[in-house]
């Protein structure tokens, strides 16, 4: 008897621990398009920006934010609009390769996605396997100039020290973001922020007063 209460309490323990790990995961996720959430972008940046500092590693962050998405939902409603979210976050969760690559969703119509150890060079490609991604979609937008729903995005890429933050790389993100809407959207453009540990280690103060530096656009249109 007291080896079936013993049986039927560790029972109700591991039920109790599992519906626990089911709420850990649930916070982290965002119930409508069912991917990472900001909170779990925030703590992911914490923990990498760590890592990439004793690897020495680089680490990339992408701000996507749909074009002409009031519009979206001005035309066709919030619940179609709604819909358009899901199919553009799995159509940007498809374009990532690496298990440690992270596609979040930081907020209405704009989404973040975190590359450790990854440059410049390989986040713009992964940058423009999303924007083809979500063009490939076609879905039907009438308020957009190309007649179906796009993003714009921005790239921006450091190697992380611990005398940096990572809110600088994302205001990085969002300036280059910026940078491509106001060129026309429906296209990438980045900036990095300057090689902190290269600028301490020459002793110099070399462009430390400047956060970053917007450096080209990358026109996909015309880039192969
Ligand atoms: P831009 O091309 O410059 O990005 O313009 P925009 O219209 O996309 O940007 P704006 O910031 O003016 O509008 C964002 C819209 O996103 C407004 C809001 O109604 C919509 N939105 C934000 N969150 C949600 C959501 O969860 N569901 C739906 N359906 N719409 C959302
Ligand atoms: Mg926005
Ligand atoms: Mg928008």
């Amino acid at each position: 008897r007291n080896f079936r209460d013993a049986a039927y309490i560790s029972g109700q323990q591991r039920e109790l621990i599992a519906s626990n790990e089911r709420l850990h995961q649930l916070s982290f996720l965002d119930p409508l398009t069912n991917i990472a959430n900001r909170r779990f972008l925030e703590m992911s940046l914490v923990r990498e920006w760590k890592q990439q500092t004793r690897a020495n590693r680089s680490l990339s962050v992408i701000m996507i934010d749909i074009d002409w998405f009031k519009a979206y939902n001005d035309t066709y409603g919030h619940l179609a609009g709604d819909a358009c979210l899901s199919l553009v976050a799995s159509a940007l969760k498809a374009s990532v390769k690496r298990p440690s690559d992270m596609v979040t969703r930081f907020g209405g119509e704009e989404f973040c996605v975190l590359l450790p150890e990854t440059g410049r060079e390989g986040a713009i490609r992964v940058g423009r396997r999303m924007l083809l991604a979500v063009r490939g979609l076609q879905i039907p937008h009438q308020g957009s100039s190309v007649g179906h729903v796009t993003a714009s995005m921005g790239v921006a890429c450091c190697r992380p020290d611990l005398s940096g933050r990572y809110e600088d790389l994302l205001a990085a993100a969002d300036a280059a973001l910026y940078n491509a809407k106001s060129a026309g959207k429906d296209r990438i453009a980045w900036c990095c922020l300057p090689d902190l540990l290269a600028g301490t280690a020459r002793g110099a103060d070399q462009s430390r007063g400047q956060d970053f530096r917007v450096v080209d656009f990358c026109r996909s249109r015309n880039a192969g």
